[in-house]
Protein backbone atom coordinates (compact mmCIF):
# COMPACT_ATOMS: atom_id res chain seq x y z
CA UNK A 1 0.00 0.00 0.00
CA UNK A 2 0.96 3.50 -0.38
CA UNK A 3 1.91 5.55 2.55
CA UNK A 4 3.52 8.67 3.83
CA UNK A 5 7.07 8.07 5.24
CA UNK A 6 8.69 10.93 7.74
CA UNK A 7 12.40 9.28 7.46
CA UNK A 8 14.08 12.51 9.14
CA UNK A 9 13.10 16.22 10.07
CA UNK A 10 10.96 17.56 7.44
CA UNK A 11 12.13 14.95 4.93
CA UNK A 12 9.20 12.76 3.50
CA UNK A 13 8.18 10.75 0.39
CA UNK A 14 4.90 8.38 -0.40
CA UNK A 15 6.42 5.10 -0.49
CA UNK A 16 4.55 1.49 -0.92
CA UNK A 17 5.34 0.16 2.32
CA UNK A 18 3.95 -3.66 3.41
CA UNK A 19 0.19 -3.37 4.51
CA UNK A 20 -0.76 -2.97 8.45
CA UNK A 21 -0.55 -6.42 10.13
CA UNK A 22 -3.05 -6.08 12.34
CA UNK A 23 -2.36 -7.48 16.21
CA UNK A 24 -4.49 -9.49 18.62
CA UNK A 25 -7.57 -7.25 19.18
CA UNK A 26 -6.63 -4.74 16.81
CA UNK A 27 -9.08 -3.77 13.01
CA UNK A 28 -7.86 -2.89 10.04
CA UNK A 29 -9.52 0.55 8.81
CA UNK A 30 -9.48 1.96 5.28
CA UNK A 31 -8.55 4.98 5.95
CA UNK A 32 -11.23 7.11 3.80
CA UNK A 33 -9.87 11.30 5.48
CA UNK A 34 -6.71 11.90 7.75
CA UNK A 35 -6.16 15.68 8.52
CA UNK A 36 -3.41 17.70 8.97
CA UNK A 37 -2.65 20.04 11.69
CA UNK A 38 -0.53 21.98 13.43
CA UNK A 39 0.84 19.13 15.71
CA UNK A 40 1.78 17.36 12.56
CA UNK A 41 4.14 20.31 11.81
CA UNK A 42 6.03 19.84 14.80
CA UNK A 43 6.29 16.36 13.93
CA UNK A 44 7.43 16.44 10.64
CA UNK A 45 9.64 19.47 11.45
CA UNK A 46 11.30 17.26 14.24
CA UNK A 47 9.80 19.88 17.19
CA UNK A 48 8.15 17.32 19.32
CA UNK A 49 10.78 14.75 21.19
CA UNK A 50 11.37 12.29 21.61
CA UNK A 51 10.52 10.82 18.28
CA UNK A 52 11.86 7.92 16.30
CA UNK A 53 12.33 7.67 12.70
CA UNK A 54 10.94 6.80 10.36
CA UNK A 55 6.90 7.09 11.04
CA UNK A 56 4.13 7.54 9.45
CA UNK A 57 2.12 10.56 10.90
CA UNK A 58 -1.66 11.37 10.16
CA UNK A 59 -3.74 11.19 14.05
CA UNK A 60 -7.09 12.60 12.72
CA UNK A 61 -8.56 9.57 10.90
CA UNK A 62 -11.81 8.35 9.90
CA UNK A 63 -12.58 5.36 7.32
CA UNK A 64 -13.97 2.43 6.93
CA UNK A 65 -13.41 -1.17 9.00
CA UNK A 66 -11.99 -3.24 6.54
CA UNK A 67 -10.86 -6.58 8.28
CA UNK A 68 -12.12 -7.53 12.23
CA UNK A 69 -9.93 -10.53 12.06
CA UNK A 70 -12.71 -12.50 13.42
CA UNK A 71 -13.61 -10.64 16.56
CA UNK A 72 -17.48 -10.49 17.13
CA UNK A 73 -17.21 -7.35 19.55
CA UNK A 74 -15.57 -5.15 16.76
CA UNK A 75 -17.56 -3.22 14.64
CA UNK A 76 -18.45 -4.65 11.38
CA UNK A 77 -16.80 -4.54 8.36
CA UNK A 78 -18.00 -1.76 6.11
CA UNK A 79 -18.72 0.41 8.94
CA UNK A 80 -17.56 4.16 8.66
CA UNK A 81 -15.72 5.00 11.78
CA UNK A 82 -13.33 7.26 13.76
CA UNK A 83 -10.27 6.87 15.43
CA UNK A 84 -9.02 7.51 18.97
CA UNK A 85 -5.46 7.84 18.35
CA UNK A 86 -4.16 7.34 21.69
CA UNK A 87 -3.68 4.37 22.99
CA UNK A 88 -2.94 4.35 26.82
CA UNK A 89 -1.16 1.21 28.50
CA UNK A 90 -4.19 0.67 31.17
CA UNK A 91 -1.91 -0.06 34.21
CA UNK A 92 0.20 2.55 34.91
CA UNK A 93 -1.09 4.57 38.00
CA UNK A 94 -3.13 7.03 36.07
CA UNK A 95 -4.98 4.68 33.73
CA UNK A 96 -5.90 2.90 37.21
CA UNK A 97 -7.01 6.31 38.24
CA UNK A 98 -9.70 6.62 35.25
CA UNK A 99 -7.08 9.00 33.59
CA UNK A 100 -6.12 7.67 30.41
CA UNK A 101 -5.27 10.41 28.60
CA UNK A 102 -1.90 11.48 31.17
CA UNK A 103 -1.24 7.53 30.60
CA UNK A 104 2.73 7.29 31.74
CA UNK A 105 3.18 4.50 29.12
CA UNK A 106 1.36 5.75 26.24
CA UNK A 107 1.19 5.17 22.37
CA UNK A 108 0.10 7.59 19.97
CA UNK A 109 -0.65 6.41 16.27
CA UNK A 110 0.51 9.16 14.03
CA UNK A 111 3.13 10.52 16.41
CA UNK A 112 5.77 7.62 15.92
CA UNK A 113 4.12 4.50 18.07
CA UNK A 114 1.83 3.15 15.68
CA UNK A 115 1.74 4.05 11.44
CA UNK A 116 -0.89 7.06 11.48
CA UNK A 117 -3.77 7.99 8.75
CA UNK A 118 -1.23 9.20 5.91
CA UNK A 119 -1.82 5.43 4.64
CA UNK A 120 -4.05 4.04 2.49
CA UNK A 121 -4.60 1.63 5.61
CA UNK A 122 -4.29 1.41 9.48
CA UNK A 123 -4.47 -1.41 11.75
CA UNK A 124 -5.68 -0.01 15.42
CA UNK A 125 -7.21 -1.18 18.41
CA UNK A 126 -10.67 -2.42 17.70
CA UNK A 127 -11.80 -0.60 21.04
CA UNK A 128 -10.24 3.02 19.62
CA UNK A 129 -12.76 3.00 16.70
CA UNK A 130 -16.05 4.58 16.79
CA UNK A 131 -19.01 4.39 14.71
CA UNK A 132 -19.65 7.80 12.72
CA UNK A 133 -23.46 6.51 10.90
CA UNK A 134 -23.95 8.74 8.46
CA UNK A 135 -21.34 11.70 9.16
CA UNK A 136 -19.23 12.30 6.42
CA UNK A 137 -15.32 11.45 6.87
CA UNK A 138 -14.05 14.97 6.85
CA UNK A 139 -16.11 15.25 10.24
CA UNK A 140 -15.11 12.04 11.60
CA UNK A 141 -11.62 13.63 10.82
CA UNK A 142 -12.95 16.64 13.25
CA UNK A 143 -13.95 14.49 15.79
CA UNK A 144 -10.17 14.36 17.51
CA UNK A 145 -9.90 17.80 17.79
CA UNK A 146 -13.22 18.35 19.08
CA UNK A 147 -12.89 15.39 21.74
CA UNK A 148 -10.06 17.26 23.15
CA UNK A 149 -12.06 20.35 23.27
CA UNK A 150 -14.72 18.51 25.18
CA UNK A 151 -12.39 16.64 27.31
CA UNK A 152 -10.63 20.14 27.96
CA UNK A 153 -14.01 21.74 28.83
CA UNK A 154 -15.09 18.56 31.10
CA UNK A 155 -11.99 20.41 33.48
CA UNK A 156 -13.19 23.43 33.49
CA UNK A 157 -14.52 24.35 37.26
CA UNK A 158 -15.64 28.10 36.74
CA UNK A 159 -19.20 28.61 35.61
CA UNK A 160 -17.66 29.91 32.14
CA UNK A 161 -19.91 32.59 31.18
CA UNK A 162 -17.94 35.33 30.23
CA UNK A 163 -14.82 33.57 27.76
CA UNK A 164 -12.33 34.27 26.39
CA UNK A 165 -10.45 32.07 23.70
CA UNK A 166 -7.38 32.72 22.71
CA UNK A 167 -6.72 31.63 19.16
CA UNK A 168 -8.90 31.18 16.27
CA UNK A 169 -7.92 28.62 14.60
CA UNK A 170 -9.92 24.94 14.38
CA UNK A 171 -9.29 24.01 18.36
CA UNK A 172 -10.23 28.00 19.05
CA UNK A 173 -13.58 27.70 16.52
CA UNK A 174 -14.04 24.48 18.17
CA UNK A 175 -13.95 25.91 22.06
CA UNK A 176 -16.29 28.49 20.39
CA UNK A 177 -19.04 26.10 18.83
CA UNK A 178 -18.97 23.89 21.81
CA UNK A 179 -19.28 26.93 24.26
CA UNK A 180 -22.35 28.78 22.61
CA UNK A 181 -23.91 25.26 22.10
CA UNK A 182 -23.56 25.23 26.10
CA UNK A 183 -25.30 28.57 26.15
CA UNK A 184 -22.11 30.73 27.49
CA UNK A 185 -23.44 34.51 26.91
CA UNK A 186 -20.48 35.58 25.88
CA UNK A 187 -17.66 34.32 24.20
CA UNK A 188 -14.42 36.78 22.72
CA UNK A 189 -12.11 35.79 20.57
CA UNK A 190 -8.38 37.05 20.07
CA UNK A 191 -5.88 35.72 17.25
CA UNK A 192 -3.03 37.94 15.33
CA UNK A 193 -4.02 36.71 11.72
CA UNK A 194 -6.91 38.78 10.49
CA UNK A 195 -8.52 36.11 8.14
CA UNK A 196 -9.21 34.38 11.80
CA UNK A 197 -10.40 37.29 13.43
CA UNK A 198 -13.14 37.50 9.94
CA UNK A 199 -13.89 33.53 10.38
CA UNK A 200 -14.40 34.20 14.15
CA UNK A 201 -16.69 37.27 13.63
CA UNK A 202 -18.41 34.98 11.10
CA UNK A 203 -19.31 32.37 13.22
CA UNK A 204 -20.76 34.57 15.99
CA UNK A 205 -18.29 36.02 18.31
CA UNK A 206 -19.19 38.77 20.45
CA UNK A 207 -16.18 40.48 20.03
CA UNK A 208 -12.95 39.61 18.40
CA UNK A 209 -9.73 41.07 19.15
CA UNK A 210 -5.65 41.29 17.88
CA UNK A 211 -4.15 40.72 21.48
CA UNK A 212 -5.25 39.89 24.79
CA UNK A 213 -4.55 43.41 25.82
CA UNK A 214 -7.29 44.80 23.47
CA UNK A 215 -9.85 42.64 25.17
CA UNK A 216 -9.10 43.52 28.71
CA UNK A 217 -9.23 46.89 27.83
CA UNK A 218 -12.67 46.42 26.44
CA UNK A 219 -13.88 44.09 28.56
CA UNK A 220 -11.80 44.43 31.77
CA UNK A 221 -10.15 41.31 33.49
CA UNK A 222 -13.71 39.97 33.80
CA UNK A 223 -13.40 36.42 32.05
CA UNK A 224 -14.29 33.53 34.15
CA UNK A 225 -12.24 30.96 31.85
CA UNK A 226 -9.52 32.25 29.48
CA UNK A 227 -8.41 29.29 27.09
CA UNK A 228 -5.01 29.40 25.87
CA UNK A 229 -5.50 27.73 22.02
CA UNK A 230 -2.53 28.54 20.44
CA UNK A 231 0.38 27.81 23.17
CA UNK A 232 3.10 30.68 21.96
CA UNK A 233 5.12 32.64 23.97
CA UNK A 234 3.06 35.49 26.74
CA UNK A 235 -0.43 34.57 26.15
CA UNK A 236 -0.04 32.74 29.47
CA UNK A 237 1.29 35.99 31.01
CA UNK A 238 -2.05 37.96 30.12
CA UNK A 239 -4.23 35.27 30.51
CA UNK A 240 -3.32 35.87 34.11
CA UNK A 241 -4.04 39.36 33.90
CA UNK A 242 -7.23 38.80 32.00
CA UNK A 243 -9.27 36.01 34.07
CA UNK A 244 -11.23 37.44 36.73
CA UNK A 245 -11.55 36.28 40.36
CA UNK A 246 -12.62 33.14 40.85
CA UNK A 247 -11.87 32.15 36.99
CA UNK A 248 -10.20 29.29 35.29
CA UNK A 249 -7.25 28.97 32.80
CA UNK A 250 -6.87 26.60 30.10
CA UNK A 251 -3.53 25.59 29.01
CA UNK A 252 -4.74 23.86 25.63
CA UNK A 253 -2.50 25.53 23.34
CA UNK A 254 0.86 23.32 23.20
CA UNK A 255 3.63 25.33 24.29
CA UNK A 256 7.30 24.43 22.96
CA UNK A 257 9.91 23.21 25.62
CA UNK A 258 11.75 26.73 25.47
CA UNK A 259 8.26 28.83 26.43
CA UNK A 260 8.62 30.03 29.72
CA UNK A 261 5.35 32.27 31.48
CA UNK A 262 6.55 34.77 34.80
CA UNK A 263 3.90 36.17 36.57
CA UNK A 264 3.04 37.35 40.10
CA UNK A 265 2.17 34.64 42.71
CA UNK A 266 0.48 37.63 44.68
CA UNK A 267 -2.03 37.47 41.51
CA UNK A 268 -2.91 33.97 42.25
CA UNK A 269 -3.60 34.82 45.97
CA UNK A 270 -5.40 37.42 44.91
CA UNK A 271 -8.08 36.78 42.29
CA UNK A 272 -7.78 32.85 43.55
CA UNK A 273 -8.37 31.77 39.79
CA UNK A 274 -7.01 28.57 39.03
CA UNK A 275 -4.60 27.23 35.97
CA UNK A 276 -5.95 23.96 34.43
CA UNK A 277 -3.51 21.65 32.35
CA UNK A 278 -5.46 19.74 29.76
CA UNK A 279 -3.84 17.36 27.59
CA UNK A 280 -5.41 15.42 24.72
CA UNK A 281 -8.30 13.33 25.20
CA UNK A 282 -9.67 10.95 27.18
CA UNK A 283 -13.01 8.65 27.04
CA UNK A 284 -14.51 11.71 24.75
CA UNK A 285 -15.05 10.17 21.37
CA UNK A 286 -18.80 9.57 21.96
CA UNK A 287 -19.93 13.18 23.18
CA UNK A 288 -17.85 14.39 20.37
CA UNK A 289 -19.69 12.18 17.57
CA UNK A 290 -22.75 13.42 19.66
CA UNK A 291 -21.79 16.82 18.89
CA UNK A 292 -21.10 16.87 15.69
CA UNK A 293 -24.26 14.62 15.12
CA UNK A 294 -26.69 17.25 16.86
CA UNK A 295 -24.95 19.70 14.43
CA UNK A 296 -23.67 22.02 17.34
CA UNK A 297 -20.46 22.44 15.55
CA UNK A 298 -19.87 23.98 12.19
CA UNK A 299 -16.92 21.32 11.20
CA UNK A 300 -17.70 21.95 7.32
CA UNK A 301 -16.05 25.46 7.70
CA UNK A 302 -12.49 24.12 9.08
CA UNK A 303 -12.05 21.36 6.66
CA UNK A 304 -10.46 21.89 2.67
CA UNK A 305 -11.10 19.53 0.13
CA UNK A 306 -9.37 15.82 0.10
CA UNK A 307 -5.95 15.85 -1.28
CA UNK A 308 -4.19 12.62 -2.63
CA UNK A 309 -1.12 11.69 -0.37
CA UNK A 310 1.30 13.20 -3.30
CA UNK A 311 0.06 16.73 -1.72
CA UNK A 312 1.37 15.73 1.71
CA UNK A 313 3.92 18.52 1.71
CA UNK A 314 1.66 21.20 0.03
CA UNK A 315 -1.03 20.51 2.65
CA UNK A 316 0.83 20.47 5.30
CA UNK A 317 2.44 23.57 4.52
CA UNK A 318 -0.91 25.31 4.04
CA UNK A 319 -1.18 24.33 7.46
CA UNK A 320 1.66 25.40 8.78
CA UNK A 321 1.09 29.04 7.38
CA UNK A 322 -1.82 29.36 8.49
CA UNK A 323 -3.65 29.63 4.88
CA UNK A 324 -5.85 26.60 5.69
CA UNK A 325 -7.35 25.80 9.33
CA UNK A 326 -7.26 21.62 8.37
CA UNK A 327 -5.99 20.10 5.31
CA UNK A 328 -7.47 16.99 4.47
CA UNK A 329 -5.69 13.78 2.81
CA UNK A 330 -7.82 11.27 1.55
CA UNK A 331 -5.34 8.42 0.98
ZN1 LIG B 1 -4.28 17.09 15.46
ZN1 LIG C 1 -1.20 4.09 31.46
Amino acid sequence: MRAIVVSDVSEYSVENVPDPVPRAGDVVVEVKASGLCGTDVHLVRGELTPLSYPFTPGHEVAGIVADVGGDPTAPREGSRVAVHPFIECGSCATCRAGRPNICAFPTMIGAGGRAGGCSEYIAVPARKVYPLGDLSFAAGVIAEPLACVVHALSRVVAPAERVLVVGGGVSGSLFFDLLTARDAPSVVVVDTAPGKRRAATARGADAVYYSVDEAIEAHGANFDLVVDAVGAPGIFERAVDAVAVGGDILQFGIPGDQVRASFSPGLLYRKEFRVIGCRGLGDDYPAAIDYLREGAVDWASLVEPPVGLDSFGPALEDVETGRVQRSILAP
